[in-house]
């Protein structure tokens, strides 16, 4: 392993294509688990160009595969690629990978959702938050039944500081499926403005930084892709708990065609709907006629930080939930329905 601060300049010696280790270890995609595959070289040395400047650096690659990407982190200068794959399928191909590079490519057998990145690099790493990002990255192509649940649970690691953002303000350049890219990034008033938006523009500067066609991959998923780097802002833009924000957007998303006072008044009890609706967004300074997609991140701020004072007044509030009160007014309803058909 190459010490921090040297510079390092490694090429990986010439081996079989991506195409020929898929052969040879027969790599067939399993379509089950949505692997699409990249084996354009170029493309993928494009993709690691936009994690930004690597020598030296400790990355992390999630869901290697063949390991086309594998092989552009490598040429890209840094100190270790540390791999985390689920397929046992790909682990001789990435074991080959390994013995070009000696050192440098350490590899997993497991799952990203599970794996504890925050114990595998060294400690000296480590920055402030306010510093600037360690040289630590997180690369990864994964299905995008996976991509959008781990950057869920990422946002919320990157509100507490912990799992990869132990190590300060790592930086990730992920794909996504077009559309959900689009959300990802959408500004306010945007057709694609959604809970993602809000969720990572509040915590990090978010960017589409490239978009592959659908026919870049093999086998060709029905969608494009969008390849979308993130770095966790010094101070994030709402200063609330993870989960209060959460519940927040979720609650004015939800009826995201209405004015957002809908979705908002949700938050509250049935009894204090109209009243509780009102002081929120007057506090906030919000229109109630706004749609859930014009409403701007500091909107949110604002309606976060009302909420929390709210919640902090009526130890209750946070833990109400508008389905649970439904579904009891509906039992009622259907006691009282059942007692008064049996006095008929
Ligand atoms: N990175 C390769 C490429 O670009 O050609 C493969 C991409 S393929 C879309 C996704 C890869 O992620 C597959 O190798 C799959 O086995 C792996 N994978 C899927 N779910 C995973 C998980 N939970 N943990 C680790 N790897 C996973």
């Amino acid at each position: 392993m190459a010490p921090s601060g040297t510079l390092t300049s490694f090429r990986l010696p010439p081996l079989p294509t991506i195409r020929e280790i898929i052969k040879l270890f027969r790599l067939q995609a399993v379509k089950q688990l949505s692997q699409n595959f990249l084996l354009d070289l170029r493309l993928t040395d494009k993709i690691v160009r936009k994690a930004g400047n690597l020598t030296n650096a400790y990355v992390y690659e999630v869901g290697p595969g063949p390991g086309g990407i594998t092989r552009s982190i490598l040429n890209a200068g840094v100190a270790e690629l540390l791999v985390v794959e689920k397929d046992s399928r790909f682990i001789p191909g990435l074991q080959m990978l390994s013995d070009a590079a000696p050192g440098k490519l350490r590899i997993v057998h497991g799952d990203v959702l599970t794996f504890k990145i925050e114990k595998a690099f060294p400690e000296s790493l480590k920055r402030q938050w306010e510093d600037d990002p360690p040289n630590v990255h997180i690369i990864g192509n994964l299905p995008f039944s996976v991509s959008t649940p781990l950057i869920i649970k990422w946002l919320e690691n990157m509100s507490h500081r912990d799992g990869p953002f132990a190590y300060g303000r790592t930086q990730m350049t992920l794909t996504f499926q077009k559309e959900v890219a689009e959300r990802l990034t959408a500004s306010t008033g945007s057709k694609q403005r959604s809970r993602l938006s809000i969720m990572a523009q509040y915590l990090c500067s978010v960017q589409q930084v490239l978009t592959i066609p659908g026919r870049a991959f093999v086998p060709k998923p029905e969608v494009d892709v969008g390849v979308v780097h993130f770095t966790p802002l010094t101070q994030p833009r709402i200063a609330q708990p993870f989960k209060l924000v959460e519940k927040v957007v979720q609650n004015v998303f939800q009826f995201r065609r209405k004015f957002c006072h809908r979705g908002l008044g949700m938050l509250f009890p049935e009894a204090q709907r109209l009243e509780s609706t009102g002081k929120l967004l007057e506090l906030a300074d919000v229109d109630p006629t706004l749609r859930p997609r014009q409403l701007s991140v500091s909107h949110f701020k604002n309606l976060c930080d009302v909420y929390r004072k709210m919640c902090d007044e009526d130890p209750h509030l946070f833990a109400y939930n508008f389905r649970e009160e439904l579904k009891k007014n509906k039992s009622k309803f259907q006691e009282k329905d059942d007692t008064e058909r049996y006095r008929l």
